[in-house]
């Protein structure tokens, strides 16, 4: 597989300048996309998610290092590089622009090589950056994110929910007689097995709900915006599809099947982001003792 190219945002009010920096730039094998003004940039910069960003200092309607202040206090937008491209070279204008958040600083014109080298450096920070953060927020087996995500993200979104009066719905799965799996046929299978049930709640569930290794072979789904009767849809689609896919390998051809726990906040009501874990937990322990290979909501009688 040939790496995805990086795709370099140059933000300049000049065609001209775009226009060189395009052909220069692709010559070496960038993706170039480009912005005229502060505002084009600001809206363009998300779909586009840069790999660096090179930016001029005038634009019409606001500056560069303004721009970048901005980028900055962004939680996505500050680890992308942006090096400024200016013809103002004075030091203490190099000076502001750095302590503003500017990875580098380059004067136009520059020298031969001079651009290509400074954004192959920002380059090397950036994918350094990257593996770090991916070391950080994910679990390695699976690539799904860890216990320190889920509980920022259930902190943020029990916060919006109860903030803005939305639903929000959590739902705990586990997968059945995994030790069996692991004690029967070794740990690269019941490894295996991990990553098939991490594809299949990665695939299965939209963009914005968080999937989080729990623990060993537990799982935690965050899901904004979901009523309980939808959590439940869900939960109960990815267990048929579970049921229906191979599992294991080829030499260890499996049926593995999972229990999950469900709860929203407008059934569930609590005070604290922790108490809907405890909640799901507490209703997986239900699906469990019910027998296993099932969705449950509701705590039997005497237990709620
Ligand atoms: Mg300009």
């Amino acid at each position: 597989m040939t790496p995805r190219p990086h795709t370099i945002f140059v933000v300049d009010d000049s065609r001209i300048t775009r226009a060189v920096l395009r052909e220069l730039l692709e010559a070496h094998g960038y993706r170039v996309e480009e912005a005229g003004s502060g505002v084009e940039a600001r809206v363009k910069i998300g779909q586009v998610a840069p790999d660096a960003v090179l930016l001029d200092w005038e634009l019409p309607d606001e500056t560069g290092p303004e721009l970048i202040k901005r980028w900055a206090a962004d939680a996505e937008l500050k680890w992308i590089p942006v090096l400024m491209f200016t013809s103002h070279k004075e030091p203490e204008r190099i000076e502001y622009a750095l302590d503003a958040g500017a990875v580098d600083f380059v004067g136009k014109p520059p020298a031969p090589g001079e651009l290509e080298a400074r954004l192959r450096a920002a380059l090397r920070v950036k994918a350094l950056h990257d593996e770090l953060r991916r070391l950080a927020l994910c679990d390695p087996l699976t690539g799904l994110y860890n216990r320190r995500v889920l509980h920022e993200r259930l902190r943020d979104e029990f916060e919006r929910a109860t903030r803005y009066g939305n639903e929000l719905s959590v739902a705990m799965a586990d997968i059945d007689f995994f030790k069996r799996i692991n004690d029967g046929h070794g740990h690269d299978v019941g490894d295996e097995v991990l990553r098939q049930a991490a594809e299949l709640f990665r695939s299965g569930l939209r963009a914005v709900d968080t999937v989080a290794r729990f623990g060993g072979e537990e799982f935690v789904f965050i899901l904004p915006q979901v009523p309980l009767a939808g959590a439940v849809r869900a939960m109960e689609r990815l267990r048929q599809t579970g049921a229906e896919r191979p599992w294991g390998t080829t030499e260890h051809p499996l049926k593995v099947t999972f229990s999950v726990g469900v709860c929203a906040l407008s059934s569930c009501p609590v005070a604290r982001p922790e108490e809907l874990l405890k909640a799901a937990d507490e209703r997986l322990y239900a699906a469990k003792e019910g027998g296993r290979d099932r969705v449950v909501a509701e705590l039997p009688a005497g237990r709620a």
